[in-house]
């Protein structure tokens, strides 16, 4: 018996889910035809790739896709591009695609894997009267917006071949932070303008040294605007980005908002979804009876407290998608919750600054009123007498018995990826104090001989442990 599997998008978590399924299986001895629609003609590709792409790191936009449509086909899928999915029939156990000539047909599954991931929030103002964007304003999401940046930074895509001069980034979450660094590299005189402090997924004194850090890197950060409209020029590109209180003149215009989850075919069907907008899949990734999900598509569980959060990163997309195709193929795979740990940098202008972050912000962790006791311990990425020392920064946040809620990184080269150390041990529940003993390495090029964070922890054990009562 042949059973059919639908996958519905093909990138990170619906390709992670496709491969997976064709493999387990094969271990199984079931036979599996995987069906994967894609409304678009990427797969697979690194949106995370397009700042560098942008900022002129990476040449093309084939070397961030990790596997074209050709290989997909080789390893056996039938994959089937410029094809959209429209409509959904739990019941019947059907898809309605719309294929590259417009016309539709009804595909019969097994199971199905929606995939559809998230699309950038666009608020009208950056929009044209025929829906499209307003000339130099676009979203950094698609491989397609990485083309058009591209172009535009250096000047293909302007009569002359004439290069922006100045650019503003509306939004100060990673993306923006990114994309500022591209423009910065690029040569272009970058705002950013923000409603809160840069990184709000950090608490905001950790985020006010990101922004110092920018602006020593050349961008002017302009944060607690809220941008409202914009200014066009007589041919109807944009001039200037608007604000209640101010203008910023602009030659471009990237969004950096943040994205929603894409659930329309799903809601269509009837599937619940979150406070978030996205699918509220089980731990097996499992929306209903053969229907899985995966993705920025879906909320996902906090590992600690249990709480729906909704994380769209790559990093989950991948496991996520692996989970639903070992699952839907016969194996058991579980989905361990996420902790809402990322990286990021800005990189330009002299300036050399990387972020990490893992837990909720302090804000978050106290919101349903439990204490959280926070402490910034200052060291440095290797040994201070090294050449390559640089300052970092680690904000440590635990409940008064010790147990870790949250680590914030920001620092100089080295920095970022510490993260790992926290979140590793916040993902097997470990406290302050456990961190601060873990047996980590040590040697002068790579950290001083407490590493900055087992000296943040330690220093916050300490406090803990001296609190009266
Ligand atoms: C600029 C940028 C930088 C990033 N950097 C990082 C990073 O450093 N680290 C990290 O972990 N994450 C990063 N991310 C996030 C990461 O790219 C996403 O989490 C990941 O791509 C999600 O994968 P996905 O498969 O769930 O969704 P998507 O990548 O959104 O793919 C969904 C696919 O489904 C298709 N689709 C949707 N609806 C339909 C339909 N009805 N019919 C047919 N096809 C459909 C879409 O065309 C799309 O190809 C970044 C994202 C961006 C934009």
């Amino acid at each position: 018996v042949v059973e059919r599997v639908v996958v519905v998008g093909a990138d990170a978590a619906g390709m992670s889910a496709a491969h997976q399924a064709l493999r387990v299986a094969r271990a199984h001895g079931r036979v599996l035809e995987v069906v994967v629609v894609e409304r678009y003609t990427h797969t697979s590709y690194s949106a995370c790739g397009i700042p560098y792409w942008m900022a002129g790191d990476v040449d093309s936009a084939d070397r961030l896709v990790a596997r074209t449509a050709d290989q997909h086909r080789a390893l056996g899928v039938d994959l089937r591009l410029l094809t959209s999915a429209v409509a959904l029939e739990l019941d019947a156990r059907t898809v309605t695609v719309q294929g590259p000539g417009g016309g539709t047909e009804q595909l019969g599954f097994d199971q199905l894997v929606l995939a559809t991931g998230a699309r950038p929030r666009t608020p009208a103002w950056a929009l044209a009267g025929d829906g499209g964007w307003v000339p130099g304003v676009r979203a950094v999401k698609t491989l397609d917006d990485g083309a058009a940046w591209v172009a535009a930074v250096t000047g293909r895509s302007a009569p002359g071949g004439r290069r922006p001069e100045r650019a503003v980034v509306v939004g100060g979450g990673y993306i923006g932070i990114e994309t500022a660094e591209a423009f910065v590299r690029r040569g272009l005189e970058t705002t950013l303008v923000t409603r809160r402090e840069v990184m709000s997924t950090l608490d905001p004194d950790m985020g006010a040294r990101v922004r110092q850090g920018m602006t020593a890197g050349g961008v002017r950060v302009v944060c607690s605007e809220e941008v409202d409209g914009l200014d066009l020029r007589r041919d109807g590109t944009v001039a200037a980005v608007r604000s209640a209180g101010d203008a910023f003149p602009a030659d471009v215009v990237a969004l950096g908002l943040g994205v929603e989850p894409a659930t329309g075919l799903a809601a269509g069907a009837g599937l619940p979804l979150g406070a978030f907008g996205g699918l509220l899949p089980d731990d097996r990734q499992r929306v209903a009876d053969g229907v899985w999900a995966a993705g920025d598509c879906c909320e996902s569980v906090e590992r600690l407290q249990g709480l729906r959060v909704y994380v769209p990163l790559g990093t989950h997309a991948n496991k996520q998608g692996r989970v639903a195709g070992e699952n839907l193929a016969g194996g058991e795979a579980r989905f361990g919750g996420v902790l809402g740990t990322a990286v990021t940098q800005f990189v330009a202008g002299g300036v050399h600054l990387e972020v990490g972050r893992t837990g909720p912000t302090t804000e978050q962790a106290t919101a349903g009123g439990g204490e959280v006791v926070a402490l910034v311990t200052e060291s440095t990425t290797a040994s201070g007498y090294m050449p390559q020392a640089a300052p970092i920064a680690v904000k440590v946040l635990a409940r008064p018995d010790g147990r870790l809620v949250g680590v914030q990184i920001v620092g100089g080269p080295g920095s970022a990826k510490r993260i790992d150390t926290a979140a590793a041990a916040m993902w097997f529940h470990a406290g302050v104090a456990d961190l601060a003993g873990m047996d980590l390495s040590y040697a002068p090029p790579f950290s001083p001989v407490w590493d900055p964070v087992q000296i943040a922890c330690r220093r916050l054990a300490d406090r803990l442990a001296d609190r009266p009562g």
